[in-house]
């Protein structure tokens, strides 16, 4: 077992911390405050191989692997959550796409995507249902040779400025399959903005499928496994927000002490208080958890083996603590955390997303518990 980043993954960690500051950390605030999409951000990121980590050269990705994917984000997400979620949420197109598209489609759009010269997005989440797939009610229908795409789906991240979109859909038979659509056309209408907590400028929007059609060469195979695909794609992302716990975290504690050094209660630091210290050393022995189940997920994947199960529990551990620790954080700073002009007050907010999004704690519970009694 080795528990050391090699020479590479500490380039990339390195990379991504100073990318972090330097372009993230001025513009976090205001990303929040305004919940506009950072397209420049995400361009750059594009051009700095963000949006393809985890994919080979071969089809245009930057060769850093699952592990790579993860030590970008949580670097990324100690300046802003919603910077860093959006490197997470761009696998989860590539995913199926690297994974059951063909040769053509990877090439007209994975490639594209892993460049960074096409944004895409994930419609899977509608009225009716975030968790049990059964209850999708978009349809595509056949129809001489194209399929046409009718429905609603809701809180689809990157969404406004999205070129393509993965849509699942009920197709004749029934069953759930995936579609590759294009996303900028008036028949994929983005109808309102959602008004989220936090991760706020996440482009995360209402979506209408207005009877666009796509030509059958745009269906992912197999047919009728959407529910399959979906898993095995946000698995990924569950690496991702896994990470995002991870760095929120980080960040949280690293203000936490640096706020705790500076302010006096009853003449001497509040440092010096066991409560505080107590407080600090919970929040750093959580994150350290959270990182290595994190890191071992994403190497677990690297090494081709199916992680629904570690990235479940990985998902649900670093959710977790996220929460706990963005709270403790607020602890240390007392009123001052509750804020707006304070950061905490809005790693607190980012916190919590990560409970509810990519699959809410509960269903995370079940995967992982029937998972073990099977
Ligand atoms: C910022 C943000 C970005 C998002 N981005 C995307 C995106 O890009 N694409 C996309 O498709 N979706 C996206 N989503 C949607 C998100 O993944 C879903 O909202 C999420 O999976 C939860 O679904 P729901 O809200 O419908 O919860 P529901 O399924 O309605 O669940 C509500 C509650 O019911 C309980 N519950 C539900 N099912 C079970 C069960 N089986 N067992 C026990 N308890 C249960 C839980 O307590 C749960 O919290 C995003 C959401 C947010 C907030």
């Amino acid at each position: 077992m080795d528990f050391d980043l090699n020479e590479q993954e500490r380039m990339v960690q390195s990379a991504a911390r100073d990318f972090a500051m330097k372009e993230v950390m001025p513009r976090a605030a205001d990303i929040d405050r305004t919940a506009e999409f950072p397209l420049d951000l995400a361009r750059e990121m594009g051009r700095m191989g963000y949006l393809g980590l985890a994919y080979p050269h071969s089809y245009g990705g930057a060769g850093a692997g699952y592990l790579g994917y993860a030590l970008v984000i949580e670097q990324i997400c100690q300046a802003s959550m919603t910077v860093g979620a959006i490197v997470a949420v761009s696998i989860l197109s590539e995913e199926c796409l690297y994974r059951y598209g063909t040769e053509e489609q990877k090439s007209r759009y994975l490639v594209p995507l892993l460049k960074g010269d096409m944004l895409g997005c994930f419609c899977f989440t509608e009225p009716a249902t975030g968790s049990d797939p059964k209850a999708v009610t978009t349809r595509a229908r056949s129809e001489g040779g194209e399929y046409v795409i009718e429905g609603q789906k809701n809180f689809i991240s990157v969404s406004p400025v999205a070129d393509i979109a993965t849509v699942f859909a009920k197709d004749d038979t029934g069953r759930v399959s995936v579609f590759i659509v294009p996303a900028r056309s008036p028949q994929f209408e983005i109808r309102e903005a959602c008004q989220t907590l936090g991760l706020r400028g996440m482009g995360t929007s209402v979506v209408y499928l207005d009877g666009i059609r796509v030509p059958e060469e745009n269906l992912l195979s197999p047919q009728g496994r959407g529910f399959d695909i979906m898993l095995e794609a946000i698995s990924m992302e569950r690496i991702g927000v896994s990470a995002q716990g991870v760095g929120v975290g980080q960040a949280a504690l690293d203000m936490s002490i640096e706020y705790a050094k500076h302010r006096d209660a009853y003449g001497k630091p509040i440092t010096e208080f066991a409560t505080i210290q107590w407080l600090i050393a919970e929040m750093a022995s959580r994150i350290e958890a959270g990182r290595w189940l994190t890191y071992r997920t994403a190497s677990l994947r690297d090494q081709g083996q199916d992680v629904k199960h570690e990235s479940s529990v990985s998902k649900l551990f670093c959710s977790q603590m996220a929460v706990e620790v963005t709270r403790m954080a607020m602890q240390v700073h007392g009123s001052y955390g509750t804020i707006g002009s304070m950061a905490i007050e809005r790693l607190y907010r980012d916190a919590k997303m990560t409970e509810v999004y990519v699959g809410v704690s509960e269903i995370q519970r079940v995967i992982i518990a029937k998972n073990l009694v099977r």
